[in-house]
């Protein structure tokens, strides 16, 4: 069964068409990439999928379910920002325990997902540590695992790694399509860095003007003219 799909989706501001006729389809544990420069209407499709806002017209299906039946708490879609938004006051263990404790899991539960989550992303050390006294990859890690803990159905990654400096930002991109595929979770990525669209993707969607120009594999996208 195909996890998410997007039928002719359009979108519009005021009298602006952001989005004109998407059409996605993408299969369970895919890791695609949304790649295009800024204005594209790249985040415009990951706030349509989270329910932050509606399409103007066309069809939402995520894991068989049209999403214009279920409310945005309820459609199990996760969400990594650029800025990594953890709560200050509480350690890494707890930032990655708060939303499993939201959801009114069991204690031993939600230790044994919490310590199962930080040995993935590589912080086990650091469950007692506090945001301040992590670096930004780090930082960014902690977020990953905070949103993945709660094992969503899809989980949308707008532009996650651009404020990291180059290197990590490397290492972080090997380390997400790792987790991704041991976890074979859906993964959807919104960037305008082609070599990170390169390296992390199963198939990527090149947008522009609110359109879909090319869709394919990275070897598809940059052997075709
Ligand atoms: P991208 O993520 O590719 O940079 P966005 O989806 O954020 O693009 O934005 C697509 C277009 O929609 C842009 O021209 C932006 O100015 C416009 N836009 C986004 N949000 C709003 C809004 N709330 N009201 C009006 N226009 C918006
Ligand atoms: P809570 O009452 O906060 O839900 P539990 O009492 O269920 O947590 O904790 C079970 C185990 O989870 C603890 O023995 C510990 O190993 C780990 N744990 C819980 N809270 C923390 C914390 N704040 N920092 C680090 N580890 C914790």
């Amino acid at each position: 069964m195909s996890n998410v799909i997007l039928k002719d989706v359009h979108k519009q501001y005021e009298k602006t068409n952001v989005l004109s006729g998407i059409n996605m389809t993408i299969e369970d544990g895919e890791f695609i990439t949304l790649l295009g420069p800024s204005g594209c209407g790249k985040s415009t499709i990951l706030r349509i999928l989270t329910g932050l806002t509606d399409a103007t017209s066309g069809k939402v299906m995520i894991d068989g379910k049209d999403m214009k039946d279920v409310a945005p708490k309820n459609r199990q879609v996760g969400m990594v920002f650029q800025s990594y938004a953890l709560f200050p006051n509480m350690s890494v263990y707890e930032n990655v325990a708060f939303g499993l404790k939201m959801n009114k899991i069991k204690p031993n539960e939600v230790a044994k997902r919490v310590e199962e989550m930080l040995h993935l992303v590589g912080l086990a050390e650091k469950k007692e540590a506090y945001p301040h006294e992590l670096s930004g990859g780090q930082q960014q890690r902690v977020a990953l695992a905070r949103s993945l803990v709660v094992r969503p159905k899809v989980l949308l990654l707008d532009e996650p790694l651009s404020a990291l400096d180059a290197q990590i930002r490397k290492h972080l991109q090997v380390e997400l399509r790792t987790i991704q595929r041991e976890l074979q979770m859906t993964m959807i990525l919104v960037t305008h860095d082609q070599e990170e669209a390169m390296s992390v993707s199963d198939r990527i969607f090149v947008m522009n003007k609110g359109k879909i120009a090319q869709e394919g594999t990275p070897s598809d996208i940059y052997t075709k003219p």
